[in-house]
Formats: C-alpha cells, sequence, structure tokens
C-alpha cells in the first residue's frame, strides 16, 4: 500500500508513480450493453482462469492504497489544498529517510502511530520552516471514514472473481492504528489470505512478503494476478514470476483484468450504488406510478439504485419490465427560493430534443408528492459512456481533441437553438443574464454565507462593475461540463447532456467559460477534476483560449476578448454553489458526500476567480489608451521620413496624444488586442489555424521527415500550405516585385504567389568568405544573347525541392567594376542543362528535408539574357534589397519558435515531479521562465519597432533597425529554447518534441542571411555616423 516510499535509490520513478496517484482516478464507465460483449472462458470444472496468452490464474492478489481505497497521495494532495500546505510537502516527508525514515518503520510497526505524528510533524514543520504542520490531521483524514472506503468498482470485481471459484488477497504495507488494531477498511470477508506488513515486520518490495502471500495462497507465483500502484512493487513480483497490473484508475485496472481473467467482473450499472438510507423512496407506490405511467401489466421486482452523481437533485436508475429509466427528483427539506426546480428540467429537455439538441428522452412529469414524496420527472437511461476525469486518461491525443471538439460543437448546437420555434421565448428573462446572474448569486451566496471571505467580498464589489454588455440570447445550460455529457461508446459523438438544473436563457459565452472551469483546477480538486496540471499540448487537449476561438469560429462570432470576466464570473458562482452545499451539509441536506469539505473550497474557488477578475483589470487597462478617445495617451511612433527625419537617417519619439487621430497616422502596436479589427480577426484565424490544424500535425511530418519518402514533399504540408511565407521564397518574391519586369513577374511571380512553385537563393561559395558577398566569384559571362554561368556554390536552401523551379542566382559580371558593382543576379530556371547538386547538407545532422541545403556546382549555364534582374552590376544592391522583408520573417518565426518553446516548458514544469514537487515549484525553473518572457517581450518590441518602421519609412531607413533584430532573435530564441530543452530534461533533445529542431534553427539563423557579427557591424556603423 504505502510501499512507494521503501527505498532512496528508487525516489525518481516513484514520484512519477506517486504522481499518478494525485490524477483523479478515471472514472470512465461503460453501459452494461457494453460489459456484455466480454467473452467468459471458464475452465471446464477448474477453477483455474485462462488468459488469450495461455496462462492459469487461481488468485488475485490486492494492494491496498491506491488500490481498493484511494491512495495516500491523492488524500495528501486534497489536504494540502484544504490547508494550504504547499502541494507535495506530505509526500516529500513521507518519502524521507527511504527505508529508515519514520515512514517505513511505521509500516513495518517498528514505531507507534504516536511516535510516527511526532517525527513526521517535525519533518514537515523543518521542510516548510514553520511552528507546526497539522499532520494530526492528514492522518485523521487518511483514515477516516469518508476518505477510507472501498472503491465500488473493486468491490464488483472481486465478488465477481470470488464467483468464478479464485482466491483473492490483500498484500499491503500497512500500520497500526492508535487503538492497536491495524488499518484495515476492508470487509475481510471478501480475501482468503491478508497479509500486512505491520504484522509481518517486512514491507514490499521485499520479496518474502510476496512469497508468504503465495505461501499462504498455497499457490505458484505464475497462478495469480498482482494489482498494484507503484511500479517497484509490481517490479518485484514480476521478477518473482507473478503477473502484474498497474493500477492508474481502478476503472482502468478492472478493465485490464478483466481481459486476463477472460470473464466480466462489472455487471452493475456504472456511477450507481445502493439507496443511501436518508434518500430512500416508497418503492411501492413508484412501481404503481411507473406501471400506469408505462402501461405494464406485470413486472418483476422493481430495481432502484443511487446516482453517486447528482450534487443537488438527488437522481435514481430504475430497472422495471426490462426499462431502464432514471429519475429525478426534488431534495427533502427546506430549500432556497427557486433551486431544484426539476419542472423546468422536464420542460427544458422536451423542447430541445424537439430542436435535435441530444438529450435523454424525458418521459412524465410528476409534481404530486404523494408518490414519493416530492416532485420528480422520469426519463429513458441513455447507454453510452461519462468522462469523469477531464484529462481523457487513456485515450488517443487526437480522440481527446475530437471529445473537447465534440463538446465544443453540441454546446454551439444549444446556444443555437431557436427560441420561438421551440416553445421558450419565457423560459428566462431576455437579456441582462449576467447582472441577473451576479445578484441571484450574490443574494445566494449570502443567503448561505457562514463566515466571511475575503475574495467573495472583492467580487461582489468587482462584478456589477465589469459587466458585458450581452450580445445574444440563447438557452443557457448552466452547468456545461465533461461529465454532463454521455459519449459514443466509440465515436466522439455526444449522445446526451445531462443535468438542466440550472439552464435558462442568457449569455451564452458563461456556458463556454463554465465549460473551461476544469482547465484551471488541479486534478487533485475533490468536487470538480481538473487539468491544470497536465500538459494540454502533449494530451491533445485544446487550451481555454483556443476551445473559446473554436467556438466563436463554428458560431461565426468574432473572438471573445473579456474571457477573462466570464471566467471570473464562473468561478464566483461555483463558490456560491459550493458555499451552498456547505450550508445544506451543515443541516444535513446536502446529498454529496463531499459537502462538508465544501466549505473550504469556497475560498479556494473565490481566490481563482478574483484571479481572473485581475486579469481582465489588466487588459481593461491595457486597452484604454486606445479605446477612449478623450483620454490622453503616449504612444512610441516612428515619424514618416519624409515629414521627420532628413534622408537615411530615423527618429523616435514618444509623444504625448491629445486626440485618436494619430492612430491612423500608424501608433506602433503592440499586442493582439491594439490590432484594428480586421487585422485581429486574422490573428485569431491563424491562431485557431496553427491550433487546430499545425500543431497536431506535428507528429506525422515528425515521420515524413525521418521516412525514405522525406525529400518529396508531404502531403499534409500542401494541404496546410496557405501562408505561403517560407524562406528563401518570401525574399525571392519581394525580390520580383521591386525588380522584376512585367514578364519575369509574369514567369516566376504568380506561380510563386499561388504556392505552385518554390525557389532559392545562390550566394554563398564554399571557397570564399560569402558573408562579404563582395568575395563572390562565380562568373556570369555575356555570349550572345545568353549569360553564361559558372561556379560552385553551397548552402543553397530549398534547392533538393521537386518543386524548386527558380534559382535566384548571384555572380560576377564585371569583376573590374567598382566593388560593388561587380556583382549581377539572373534568373535561372532549374531545369536549365549544366545545374548540378552534388549533395544535401545537413545542420547538426539535420537535412531539412524536402528543400535542404544543397552544395551545387553551376557548369555552363546558359540562360537568355532578359532573366537578368534590373541589370549588370545591380546584384549587390539587389541583394540588400531583398534581404530586409526576409530578415524581419525570420525574425517573427524566431519569436514563433521561442513562445512555442517557452509554452512547452511551462506545460512540462506544471506536470513533471522530481525531488516531491513539480519542477514548476523549483526557484531555478521559476527563473528561467520570467527570463525567457522577458527576453521574448524584448526582442518583439524590437520587432515590431522595424516592421513599424519599415512600413512607415521603407526598409533602407529600417537598415539599422532590421541589423538589430537579426543580431538579437537568433541568440534570443537560442537562449529561450535551450532553457526549455533543460527543464524537458533528455527528451527535449529528442526528436519526440520540436525543440530540437527549434534549436538547429535558431543556431543556423545567427548565419543564414547574414552572420550575427556582419549585423553587429552595421549597427556600430550606423550608431556611430547618425549618433552624436
Ligand atoms: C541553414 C543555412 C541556410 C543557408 N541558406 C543560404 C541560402 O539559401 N543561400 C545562400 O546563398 N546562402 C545561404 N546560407 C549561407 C549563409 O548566408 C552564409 O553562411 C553566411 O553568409 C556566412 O558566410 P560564410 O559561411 O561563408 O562565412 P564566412 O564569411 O567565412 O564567415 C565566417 C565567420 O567570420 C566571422 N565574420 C565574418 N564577417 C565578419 C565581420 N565583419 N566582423 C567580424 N567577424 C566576421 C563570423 O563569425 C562568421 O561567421 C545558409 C546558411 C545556413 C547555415
Amino acid at each position: 500500500m504505502f510501499g512507494f516510499l521503501y527505498t532512496r535509490v528508487y525516489s525518481l520513478s516513484l514520484t512519477m508513480c506517486v504522481r499518478s496517484c494525485f490524477r483523479s482516478p478515471r472514472l470512465q464507465w461503460v453501459w452494461r450493453t457494453a460489459f456484455l460483449k466480454h467473452t467468459q472462458r471458464r475452465h471446464q470444472g477448474s477453477h483455474r482462469w485462462t488468459h488469450l496468452g495461455g496462462s492459469t490464474y487461481r488468485a488475485v492478489i490486492f494492494d491496498m492504497g491506491g488500490v481498493l481505497i484511494p491512495s495516500p497521495g491523492r488524500v495528501a494532495a486534497e489536504w494540502e489544498v484544504q490547508n494550504r500546505i504547499p502541494s507535495g510537502t506530505i509526500l516529500k516527508a513521507l518519502m524521507e529517510g527511504g527505508e529508515n525514515g519514520p515512514w517505513m518503520r511505521f509500516m513495518r510497526a517498528e514505531i507507534t502511530a504516536e511516535g510516527f505524528l511526532r517525527e513526521f510533524g517535525r519533518l514537515c514543520s523543518e521542510m516548510l520552516k514553520t511552528t507546526s504542520v497539522p499532520v494530526d490531521s492528514f492522518f485523521s483524514l487518511l483514515t477516516s471514514e469518508r476518505v477510507a472506503k472501498q472503491f465500488p468498482v473493486m468491490t464488483e470485481a472481486i465478488t465477481q472473481i470470488r464467483a468464478k471459484g479464485l482466491q483473492t488477497a490483500v498484500l499491503s504495507n500497512n500500520f497500526y492504528l492508535p487503538n492497536q488494531k491495524s488499518f484495515l477498511p476492508l470487509d475481510r470477508k471478501q480475501f482468503d489470505v491478508i497479509v500486512e506488513s505491520c504484522m509481518e515486520g517486512i514491507c514490499k518490495p521485499d520479496p518474502r512478503i510476496y512469497k508468504l502471500c503465495l505461501e499462504r495462497l498455497g499457490l505458484q507465483p505464475s497462478e495469480s494476478i498482482f494489482l498494484d500502484d507503484l511500479g517497484p512493487n509490481l517490479k518485484e513480483a514480476a521478477r518473482l514470476g507473478i503477473h502484474t497490473i498497474k493500477v492508474n484508475d481502478p476503472e482502468t485496472a478492472v478493465k485490464e483484468l478483466e481481459a486476463l481473467l477472460g470473464f466480466t467482473l462489472r455487471v452493475g450499472v456504472p456511477n450507481t450504488r445502493p439507496v443511501k438510507k436518508t434518500m430512500e423512496i416508497p418503492k411501492d407506490s413508484l412501481q404503481k406510478y411507473l406501471k400506469d405511467l408505462l402501461g405494464i401489466q406485470t413486472t418483476g421486482p422493481l430495481e432502484l439504485l443511487q446516482f453517486d452523481h447528482g450534487q443537488s437533485n438527488p437522481t435514481y436508475y430504475i430497472r422495471l419490465a426490462n426499462r431502464d429509466l432514471v429519475l429525478r427528483k426534488k431534495p427533502p427539506g427546506t430549500l432556497l427560493p427557486s433551486a431544484h426546480a426539476i419542472e423546468r428540467e422536464f420542460r427544458i429537455m422536451k423542447a430541445l430534443a424537439n430542436a435535435g439538441v441530444p438529450v435523454p428522452n424525458v418521459l412524465d412529469l410528476c409534481e404530486d408528492s404523494s408518490v414519493i414524496g416530492t416532485p420528480f420527472y422520469v426519463m429513458e437511461y441513455c447507454p453510452g459512456l461519462i468522462y469523469k476525469d477531464p484529462s481523457l486518461p487513456g485515450l488517443e491525443p487526437s480522440h481527446r481533441r475530437a471529445i473537447y471538439t465534440a463538446m465544443n460543437t453540441v454546446l454551439c448546437k444549444i446556444h443555437s437553438v431557436d427560441l420561438q420555434a421551440v416553445g421558450l421565448e419565457d423560459y428566462g428573462k431576455q437579456g441582462d443574464y449576467i447582472p441577473r446572474q451576479v445578484r441571484t448569486w450574490v443574494k445566494q451566496y449570502r443567503a448561505s454565507e457562514t463566515s466571511t471571505i475575503p475574495a467573495m467580498e472583492r467580487l461582489i464589489e468587482w462584478l456589477p462593475l465589469h459587466l458585458p454588455r450581452q450580445q445574444r440570447t440563447t438557452v443557457v445550460h448552466g452547468d456545461f461540463r465533461l461529465d454532463n455529457l454521455v459519449f459514443h461508446p466509440e465515436e466522439p459523438e455526444v449522445l446526451a447532456v445531462l443535468d438542466w438544473e440550472l439552464s435558462t436563457l442568457g449569455d451564452p459565452l458563461a456556458d463556454v467559460a463554465y465549460s473551461c472551469l476544469a482547465h484551471y483546477l488541479p486534478s487533485s480538486f475533490p468536487v470538480l477534476r481538473g487539468i491544470n496540471d497536465c500538459d494540454l499540448t502533449q494530451l491533445g487537449i485544446p487550451a481555454a483560449e483556443e476551445y473559446f476561438r473554436m467556438y466563436c469560429l463554428q458560431m461565426g462570432l468574432p473572438p471573445t476578448e473579456n474571457w477573462n470576466f466570464y471566467m471570473a464570473f464562473s468561478f464566483f458562482r461555483v463558490a456560491a454553489i459550493l458555499q451552498g452545499v456547505y450550508k445544506r451539509s451543515l443541516t444535513g441536506q446536502a446529498s454529496s458526500t463531499y459537502a462538508e469539505q465544501t466549505g473550504k473550497l469556497t475560498e479556494f474557488v473565490s481566490n481563482l476567480a478574483w484571479d481572473f477578475a485581475v486579469k481582465e483589470g489588466f487588459r481593461v487597462f491595457k486597452e484604454m489608451p486606445f479605446t477612449n478617445p478623450l483620454t490622453r495617451s503616449y504612444h512610441t511612433w516612428a515619424r514618416p521620413q519624409s515629414q521627420w527625419c532628413p534622408t537615411g537617417s530615423r527618429s523616435y519619439s514618444s509623444v504625448p496624444e491629445a486626440s485618436p487621430a494619430h492612430t491612423s497616422r500608424g501608433g506602433l502596436v503592440i499586442s493582439p488586442e491594439s490590432l484594428s479589427p480586421p487585422v485581429r480577426e486574422l490573428y485569431h484565424r491563424l491562431k485557431h489555424f496553427m491550433e487546430q490544424r499545425v500543431y497536431p500535425a506535428e507528429p506525422e511530418l515528425q515521420s515524413h521527415q525521418a521516412s525514405a519518402a522525406r525529400w518529396s514533399p508531404s502531403p499534409l504540408i500542401e494541404d496546410l500550405k496557405v501562408c505561403n511565407c517560407s524562406a528563401p521564397d518570401t525574399g525571392n518574391m519581394e525580390l520580383l516585385v521591386r525588380y522584376g519586369t512585367e514578364a519575369q513577374k509574369a514567369r516566376w511571380l504568380i506561380p510563386l504567389l499561388e504556392g505552385k512553385a518554390r525557389s532559392c537563393f545562390a550566394m554563398t561559395e564554399p571557397q570564399v568568405a560569402s558573408s562579404d558577398a563582395t568575395n563572390i566569384e562565380a562568373s556570369i559571362r555575356e555570349e550572345d544573347s545568353f549569360y553564361v554561368i559558372n561556379g560552385h556554390k553551397w548552402w543553397i536552401t530549398g534547392i533538393l525541392d521537386p518543386r524548386c523551379q527558380l534559382c535566384v542566382f548571384m555572380g560576377k559580371t564585371d569583376p573590374h567594376a567598382l566593388r560593388h558593382r561587380q556583382q549581377s543576379v539572373l534568373l535561372v530556371p532549374m531545369d536549365t542543362p549544366g545545374i548540378k547538386i552534388i549533395r544535401p547538407l545537413t545542420v547538426y545532422g539535420l537535412e531539412d528535408a524536402p528543400g535542404g541545403h544543397g552544395e551545387v556546382r553551376f557548369e555552363h549555364v546558359r540562360v537568355p539574357k532578359e532573366n537578368m534582374v534590373l541589370g549588370p552590376g545591380r546584384g549587390f544592391e539587389i541583394a540588400q534589397g531583398r534581404l530586409g522583408p526576409g530578415r524581419i520573417h525570420h525574425c517573427m518565426r524566431l519569436i514563433g519558435f521561442s513562445e512555442r518553446a517557452l509554452a512547452l516548458m511551462k506545460a512540462r514544469v506544471k506536470s513533471r515531479v522530481a525531488f516531491g514537487k513539480p519542477l514548476v515549484e523549483q526557484g531555478t525553473v521559476l527563473a528561467d521562465i520570467a527570463q525567457s518572457r522577458v527576453e521574448i517581450e524584448q526582442a518583439r518590441l524590437l520587432v515590431l519597432r522595424a516592421a513599424h518602421l519599415m512600413d512607415l519609412a521603407g526598409n533602407k531607413a529600417a537598415a539599422l533597425d532590421i541589423a538589430m533584430i537579426k543580431m538579437v532573435a537568433p541568440s534570443m530564441a537560442s537562449r529561450v529554447i535551450d532553457r526549455a530543452i533543460q527543464a524537458f530534461g533528455a527528451a527535449g533533445l529528442s526528436s519526440d518534441y520540436p525543440l530540437a529542431q527549434f534549436f538547429t534553427w535558431a543556431r543556423a539563423l545567427r548565419f543564414a542571411d547574414g552572420p550575427d557579427e556582419v549585423h553587429r557591424a552595421t549597427v556600430a556603423k550606423l550608431e556611430l555616423k547618425h549618433r552624436i
């Protein structure tokens, strides 16, 4: 059970195992129909069960914590949230000292519970540098009846295993309670053998304890299956020859066990349990009512179970005469005004079914309290899957994305319902939804308030002052989240949306925000499981921002700028609901087992809400100068050269602006929020495209690049190629636009713009220092109406691409002319005879297929004279003009790589645990993140300024700025990416992540388009020339 603390040697892998304990168990369930598909195989007469591999099993051995009952890791996480103890403290303290630490000695009964708590408390206090840590309360929670309860799915499995005649055992690292009894919150009758470390003085993974268990079962190792949540314990069992199952969550483990044993272990209705005593309803009158309703004459006994969920309105499963039904009723007792309106649930589901929204089929509403004590309604039971864990464990990233996309789509469907057509215009008030909601939840909160919560007080003041203008009125679900959706067992399709208790007419964005709550909650959050500590990119789950964008795109709406407000409001509402549940628990009314602990959680959630309020406040503040014409504001903006500057120099000033007129003259835009609406729209579309199409395609592209087919363009890229902004094409296109004749443009520019052709630029030569373009030696000789080229070039990017049709070639037409007038540029069709590609060069081993970087010989290549650009001797000038836009594109890409690297790094350090806490809690990691953010922003501002100046004053005037960014961006990106690689560990160097490739590109860009030193020389030269 608690063997994860066995030795220090194991600590790294163990922390990884234990991390999984913090993740909420997957409570994904499959309905009865699916279970029955499992094939049963019984070995004739004997109690031996054969799995597909042919081995026989006669016993199943269970670990306790993390397998039969919640793991101490999970309990600790919950306790730490409630007690504001830094996450991971308990775990670290439990591991301290390894085999000889207090915890392991306690497991071997070498110290008593009191002795353990003393030592343990001291350890925690030392770690946190505080006087006392209430470890007694952790121990009480760990051993409390509420927490230490056997997972129903395991109880069911054990019953089935024993029914087939197999033996069952518990093999647990366990301890004695202060009353001298061992901690065993299990029904002993379920097991043939129980082996506990505290009784034997030996802990797992000591092989002796496994042997002892097998001896007591009278079996050989190969005849048993062992389930444990910790790798080292399983490893030792496997070494002894026992078959093992790693338990990350009980549901999945039972499925695996089923597959091994070959018979079904779950026959009940998932997520149900026997009806609680306090929640019982009179079966006889219910049966009579149902017989009348369904028109059934004879029925068998009525089977009644209670669903685990339904915090508010108790929900029951009914089986009667082969009908599977669900009943939802009001809770007993005095209720808050307008709460628990099950009549409304009935009405909306009926109406929405007619509008094609997937909802359970409702049968009848019974408002007569005499039948079962309160009003209720009955609906058909909808078979399918409910994903209780929003991280969707066990699914492929693409499937997870599809699930979230389906969730988004069904929400759009709900919000698109024509209210009039389905008779729901009076289902709620039209307009002013958020102000009314704020008032309602403030009232509800006040009615349930038990003590003052500072964040709630701040929110109660802040929310009314920041109300958004409601754009649309639609049906809102009010509790739209993943575990209120029933999915198709195999397809990412929503079969039914459940729990309409809080539905009304209102602002649909409230639903969108609400469905993102899990994104901001930890996985250990007891009431609503979260995913804020998961690596969403790796999982394939869209981030909240992307989810919002997805919604807006599907609905054809502009992007939601104030979504932080909606998040703040949603968390405020959850806090108010939790407070209500808590208050009801105090009076014994709430149906949730978590009700009692929700009091403390209210505070936690209200703090989250306040965080969003602060973010929204910053956004409003940032936008103020741009949106409020009366506000006096300051902008750094470049003045057009003609107006302000002598030719060839440029000037910047921070000028106070009294009117918004300057924006039309082009104020420097420093954030997406301040872009003009059409550009902002483009920005969001591009972001969406990247998230939806590009990032998910990375693995496939990666494998294409590693395959033998890599020198042919990937069809995936062809499909995605909508931006057409690759180097060196953009530079070449610029060149043609600026300097090409109409005929040259028609022949080369149009196919390049259309993305039908690719091109390359050939300047660099192996035999001369090519950072100085005047060194170029390749010759261009006139011969009749042709130019004849001879030369040796290398590092020619894109030349190997089969689509490359044009080579923009730089060579010397007159070696005796002035230094900068010797060079010329020729447009060389790639199918001209005499172009010989010698080899592809590699960059740190990367080939960059299919374009590659080629070494090429040009041998007597004849090109018509009209292919000369601008004229002989103009090459130097053209090369300079070409590089301005090309260089800024490189810098923009580098900022993109850096942002991506930082995003990957942040996700990684949140989910990766080392030395007892997530990496993100290490000071050096925090410093690295901060440093990277600052460096990216510095580089971005410089790049924006260069772009701004290029737009306003032209490339020539921006020469200094372009040189500066080319100096700054590649080094900045190298540092940021390098930090990300470091945070990833060795994985960062592999091709499993894009970081190594980013790093290579960033490094290469300290040469490509001119080495850093050349740009530094330019900056220094201009600085000395123009500044005093
Ligand atoms: C991935 C990649 C793609 C490329 N793509 C192309 C392409 O498509 N077409 C093309 O023509 N070329 C391309 N290049 C080549 C690139 O433009 C050259 O490498 C670059 O111009 C430097 O030339 P060089 O390699 O000959 O270095 P050299 O000129 O030999 O310079 C060597 C070093 O000398 C130092 N140095 C040079 N000048 C100065 C100075 N003024 N002050 C101080 N130190 C100095 C620098 O450290 C420099 O790195 C590519 C390069 C790479 C790595």
